[in-house]
C-alpha cells in the first residue's frame, strides 16, 4: 500500500557550490558537501525561542498521527524514497541523498532539539570502550563489537513542567525500646510539587538504556529550532503520540517520583505511601529531538544495543556476559558472604546477639 506524497526538504540541503549532497557536521555544526567539502553554517530563524515550552490544554481535540506509507520522488535521482510509519529523515535508497519529511501536521511536529556534536568516529570508539570495560564479557566479545557501525538517531522526546497539589496518606514506623512489635503510625498532609523539564520518551523505540543512562543531564539552553539541515544525513523519529498520549504513557514514572517526594515530606525512616490524590495543573511540554548514536552488534545470536549520546560522547548499553567468568565472581561474591557471615558470627558470638 502506498500513502500521500511526502512534502519534504531536499534541494535546499544540496550545496551552492557543486550541487552535491550535504549533511550535518557534528564537528562544524554546519551543513557540508560529500562531494567538495565546501561548508555552510545553518542559520535557523527563531534561533532565540528555541527553548519555548507550550501550555497543554485538555480540552483540545486529540490529533491522529498519520501512520502510513508516504513517498517522495528524490529531486536527484527520481528514485522513490518510502517513509513508513513514523520516520522523519532518511537517505535515498539509490543515491543515498539526505531527505528530511516536512511534518505537516502540527501536533506532532518537533519544535525544537539538539544537534548532533560528537562525530561518528568518537561514538563508535566509546561505543566500544563501553563494551571492553564490562566485567565478565566474553573473551571474544570485541571481535562481534569491531565488525558493528554506529547509526545516528535523531529520537523523539517530551519534556513536562506541572504543578502538582498533592495530599496523601501515609504510614511509618515507630518503634518503641521497650517493645519487639512495630507499631505503624498514620500520617496525612499536603504538600505541593513543582516539575520542571522532566524528560519522557515519546516513543516505544526509546529505551530506558537511552534515557537514563546517556541523556539524563538535559540542558534546555542547548535547543536549537528543529531545522532540517540539522537532520541532514541522519534518520529521525517524529512523535507519534499526541501530548495527552505522552502524559499517559510517563504516568507510572511520574507516580513514582511523587511517592518519593511524599516519602521525604514524611520524613520518617520507612515511610510508606498508602495513597495520594493530586491535582495536576499548569502543563507546559515541548516535542523535542535528541541525537543518540546506536552500535548494533550481535553476539551468539542474540542482538545487542549499546547507545552513545551525541551530546557528550556518554555511553550505556547491553552486553552479553561470559558464563564461565559470571560463575567465578558468583564463586567470589558467595564465598565473601561466608566470610562476612562468619565474621558476624564470631563478633554474634562475642557479644551475646542472636
Ligand atoms: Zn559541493
Ligand atoms: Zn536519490
Amino acid at each position: 500500500m502506498t500513502g500521500g506524497a511526502a512534502p519534504a526538504v531536499q534541494s535546499e540541503l544540496q550545496c551552492r557550490a557543486c550541487g552535491g549532497q550535504r549533511v550535518f557536521d557534528p564537528a562544524t555544526q554546519a551543513l557540508r558537501c560529500t562531494s567538495c567539502g565546501a561548508a555552510e553554517a545553518l542559520a535557523a530563524a527563531g534561533e532565540g525561542n528555541a527553548a519555548a515550552e507550550w501550555e497543554f490544554r485538555p480540552g483540545r481535540p486529540t490529533p491522529i498521527p498519520g501512520g502510513e506509507e508516504r513517498v517522495h520522488s528524490c529531486r536527484t535521482c527520481g528514485g522513490e524514497v518510502i517513509f513508513r510509519g513514523q520516520v522523519l529523515s532518511r537517505r535515498c535508497p539509490y543515491c543515498d541523498g539526505p531527505v528530511v519529511q516536512i511534518e505537516q501536521d502540527p501536533g506532532f511536529r518537533p519544535m525544537a532539539l539538539i544537534p548532533f556534536r560528537v562525530a561518528s568516529e568518537t561514538a563508535l570508539q566509546n561505543a566500544r570502550d563501553w563494551v571492553r570495560g564490562r566485567w565478565a564479557v566474553p573473551g571474544d566479545l570485541m571481535q562481534a563489537v569491531g565488525e558493528a557501525r554506529v547509526a545516528g538517531l535523531y529520537a523523539p522526546f517530551w519534556t513536562f513542567d506541572s504543578h502538582e497539589a498533592v495530599r496523601y496518606w501515609a504510614k511509618y514506623r515507630h518503634d518503641p525500646w521497650w517493645s519487639d512489635d512495630h507499631v505503624w503510625k498514620n500520617i496525612t498532609g499536603t504538600m505541593k510539587v513543582e516539575f520542571d523539564d522532566m524528560l519522557m520518551p515519546a516513543s516505544d523505540h526509546v529505551t530506558p538504556i537511552i534515557r537514563d543512562g546517556i541523556l539524563h543531564e538535559f540542558d534546555p539552553a542547548s535547543l536549537h529550532p528543529a531545522d532540517p539541515g540539522y537532520l541532514a544525513g541522519f534518520a529521525a523519529e517524529r512523535h507519534g503520540q499526541s501530548v495527552m498520549q505522552g502524559l499517559e504513557a510517563n504516568r507510572s514514572d511520574r507516580d513514582l517520583l511523587i511517592k518519593a517526594r511524599i516519602r521525604a515530606h514524611v520524613g520518617k525512616p520507612g515511610a510508606r505511601v498508602v495513597r495520594y490524590e493530586t491535582d495536576t495543573s499548569g502543563i507546559r511540554y515541548r516535542r523535542l529531538l535528541l541525537p543518540v548514536w546506536i552500535l548494533h552488534y550481535r553476539y551468539d545470536g542474540t542482538p545487542f544495543r549499546v547507545a552513545v549520546s551525541g551530546i557528550d560522547g556518554r555511553a550505556f548499553g547491553e552486553r552479553p556476559f561470559s558464563r564461565v567468568k559470571l560463575l567465578a565472581i558468583s564463586g567470589l561474591l558467595a564465598l565473601s558472604a561466608l566470610i562476612a557471615g562468619a565474621v558476624y558470627g564470631a563478633i554474634a558470638a562475642g557479644t551475646g546477639l542472636p
